[in-house]
């Protein structure tokens, strides 16, 4: 079999003036049976539209918060923005629902994909929702922080076989509205969606904690990336 290739968005660090990538994302693609590789930063349609046609999948990386003027909110007490994903992501979240290439979005890459759908996000997990659990967890990150419980009939629940599983976190934004195009996959005790999929997509699957720093220890985020890479090779 071939092996898919799937482009990454660029994690950028804005005071270095660097587009960089952590391996956990690649070993993770790469050991799943595909050909990871990092896209662009840019946000020029032309070369967008180059890169997604030869691309049989995305992986929407984490990194910032999502600019909350996308959905119509203030700043509030959101982390540090990046206008360069926010315009990158925008018209090539577009073009992959255009062709229905699988897309992965992992931490803001999920975040930005309900706001891509007319979502909307929780600026700072503790004062717009308060909770008992750390979603926002130290090292090391391939251990639980807190549980979530699978949705009945979700892909996930056909996945995993479980319907409650440990998961890492490490975020202070997540989903507030979800989009009326996309349903919750999982939530964590305190109700937030930790996972969600596009029943109209062949394949957009958004989760809000880190398959990729708990490959090597888990079982169920080996399945997340097998069934990405599985999508694309089709
Ligand atoms: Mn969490």
């Amino acid at each position: 079999m071939t092996r898919p290739l799937i482009g990454l968005v660029p994690l950028v660090d804005i005071g270095r003036q660097s587009l960089w990538m952590l391996p956990a994302y690649m070993d993770a693609l790469e050991r799943s049976g595909g050909a990871p590789v990092m896209l662009p930063l840019t946000s020029d349609a032309g070369v967008l539209e180059r890169v997604v046609s030869a691309c049989d999948g995305l992986l929407i990386t984490g990194g910032q918060d999502v600019n909350p003027a996308l959905y119509g909110r203030d700043r509030g007490l959101c982390g540090e923005l990046c206008d360069g994903r926010d315009g990158m992501e925008t018209p090539l979240f577009e073009l992959a629902l255009k062709r229905d290439i699988p897309v992965l979005g992992i931490c803001r890459g999920m975040q930005f994909i309900n706001v891509a759908l007319g979502g909307t996000l929780y600026r700072d997990i503790p004062t717009e929702h308060p909770t008992p659990l750390c979603h926002r967890q130290s090292a090391p990150y391939d251990r639980p922080s807190h549980e979530v419980a699978i949705e009945a009939g979700s892909p996930l629940d056909a996945l995993f076989g479980v319907r409650k599983l440990g998961v890492n976190s490490c975020h202070h934004q997540a989903v507030e509205r979800l989009s009326d195009r996309l349903r919750a996959a999982a939530r964590a005790d305190d109700g937030l969606i930790e996972a969600f999929y596009m029943p109209s997509a062949r394949f957009v699957l958004g989760v809000q904690w880190h398959p990729e720093l708990s490959f090597a220890a888990d079982e169920c985020s080996r399945r997340i990336f097998a069934e990405f890479v599985g999508a694309a090779a089709r």
